[in-house]
């Protein structure tokens, strides 16, 4: 498959690689946002959050906080933002999940969402129609 993540997994591009164990693995970000923002992914590919299987999310989960905290104590950042994109339209560009694990300093000028408002009883209707569709 041509996954330039699966390539870094089998170490057919290099990577810098901070954690690994048989199922995840965790490199810098060739291009961070702040110096020390890794990205982490499960071994096997999976595109996104939809595909993966629960039981390794869940394991994800847990190593994005070890790192996460790692990274905040070895950087000295002042927080840490984490995010995840799903599909090219939310802004997913290499089709192999990830998170990306960014440290933050006070006053690094990033604002990561633009934030919008809803009409006047539109909270109620979103809340109905997504309350609907969680099982
Ligand atoms: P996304 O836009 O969420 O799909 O993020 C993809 C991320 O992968 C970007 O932040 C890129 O900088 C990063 N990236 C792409 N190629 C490499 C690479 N060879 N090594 C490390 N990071 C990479
Ligand atoms: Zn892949």
């Amino acid at each position: 498959m041509n996954c330039i993540f699966c390539k870094i997994v089998k170490g057919e591009i290099p990577s810098y690689k901070i954690y690994e164990n048989s199922r995840i693995l965790a490199f810098l970000d060739i291009a961070p946002v702040n110096k020390g923002h890794a990205l982490i992914i499960p071994k096997d590919h999976y595109e996104n959050i939809y595909d993966i299987p629960e039981n390794l999310l869940k394991e994800m989960i847990s190593a994005v906080k070890k790192i996460s905290m790692a990274i905040k104590k070895s950087v000295d950042a002042d927080g840490i933002s984490i995010a995840q994109s799903n599909e090219s339209s939310a802004g997913q560009v290499v089709p192999h999940l990830h998170f990306h694990i960014m440290p933050r300093f006070r006053n690094d000028g990033l604002k990561l969402w633009p934030q919008g408002s809803y009409d006047e009883g539109e909270m109620q209707e979103y809340m109905d129609k997504i309350k609907r569709e969680v099982q």
